[in-house]
């Protein structure tokens, strides 16, 4: 593919701004010369709010642009609701556009370097771009091989469905297609790990769907902690009271291998269970960083 040039870029997001804009209520009124350019990469919860709130306090003196390589944002936390089935993956969709009324260029593009030197980032589709300041919020990524057998072939069918998306589709639909009986196992990793209750959440939303659809399905949690790491007292009465002899919940149970043909699971725990659809994701950590000073991306970003 031909990389088109900054310029031309910047034009056609430019004009994509302008024939978005609602009557310009909420555009900062844009200085003849902006006082310098912020790059915003990554345009999740961090990246997205920096950027809006780059240009509202500049009042419009400071030129944005955010580098995103999706299309639309999607909700991580509201993700397990699709899975309970109340929500659809178009209730937890934003578009950028929302942004762009604010006057932040959106590139939908991947950042792949950083010159510090220079002050310039590169990007996969288009040419290089110069900063004064930037932002780096590409959040954290997983560490596929804490486990065993967790390997790209065994990842198609064990979707871990903790970037809300595509994943988060296949998950509900292996879960539709799961028959009543079934047991679905959901790993949890050792502490830290991006949003301790959300393990916890998801398996209280698919037993809230096996409640009305699989009554006869199970929600095996393998915890690789020693108990609930989030609001544990709060959890364990969920469970009690409202999914008794759904959930099943075993402490001290890292994943440490898993066979996607058998579908078993091999936890530190000597009980190897058997499972017909579950949840393995790797172990992941928390790595945003959200800073005005550049700092170069790791090599997991
Ligand atoms: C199931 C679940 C439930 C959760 N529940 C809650 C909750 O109830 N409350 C709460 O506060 N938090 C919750 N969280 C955590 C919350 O989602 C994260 O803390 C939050 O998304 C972090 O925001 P972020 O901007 O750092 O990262 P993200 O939202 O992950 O955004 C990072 C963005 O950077 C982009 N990106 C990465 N690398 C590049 C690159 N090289 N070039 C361009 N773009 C790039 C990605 O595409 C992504 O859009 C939950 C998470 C999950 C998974």
């Amino acid at each position: 593919m031909s990389r088109l040039t900054r310029r031309d870029f910047l034009k056609i997001s430019g004009a994509a701004a302008t024939s978005l804009l609602p009557g310009c209520m909420t555009q900062p009124s844009a200085p003849a010369k902006p006082i310098g350019r912020v790059i915003v990469i990554g345009g999740g919860f961090g990246g997205a709010t920096a950027a809006k709130y780059l240009r509202m306090w500049s009042e419009g003196a400071i030129e944005v642009v955010l580098i995103e390589r999706n299309a639309e944002f999607i909700s991580c936390p509201t993700s397990n609701l699709v899975l309970g089935g109340t929500r659809t993956m178009g209730d937890i969709t934003r578009s950028y556009a929302r942004l762009r009324d604010y006057g932040v260029q959106v590139i939908r593009d991947e950042a792949t370097a950083i010159d510090v030197e220079k002050k310039r980032v590169s990007l996969k589709r288009i040419e290089d771009l110069p900063y004064d300041r930037l932002v780096v919020s590409p959040a954290v990524d997983f560490m596929h091989d804490q486990i065993e057998g967790y390997n790209p072939e065994a990842q198609k069918t064990i979707v871990h469905a903790w970037k809300a998306g595509p994943e988060t589709v296949a998950l509900r639909q292996q879960l539709e297609a799961m028959p009543d009986g079934g047991v679905y196992i959901l790993s949890v990793p050792r502490a830290p790990y991006r949003c301790p209750p959300g393990p916890y959440e998801r398996a209280c939303q698919v037993a809230f769907y096996f409640k009305q659809a699989k009554p006869r399905s199970k929600v095996i949690i393998l915890d690789a902690n020693e108990d609930v790491v989030s609001k544990p007292a709060l959890f364990k009465a969920a469970w009690n009271e409202l999914y008794k002899g759904m959930i099943e919940y075993r402490g001290n149970s890292e994943a440490k291998a898993v066979d996607a043909r058998a579908k078993t699971v091999k936890t530190t725990c000597s009980a190897t269970p058997r499972f017909r659809r579950r949840r393995c994701p790797s172990r992941a950590i928390w790595r945003t960083t959200t800073a005005s000073s550049p700092q170069p991306r790791s090599s997991s970003s």
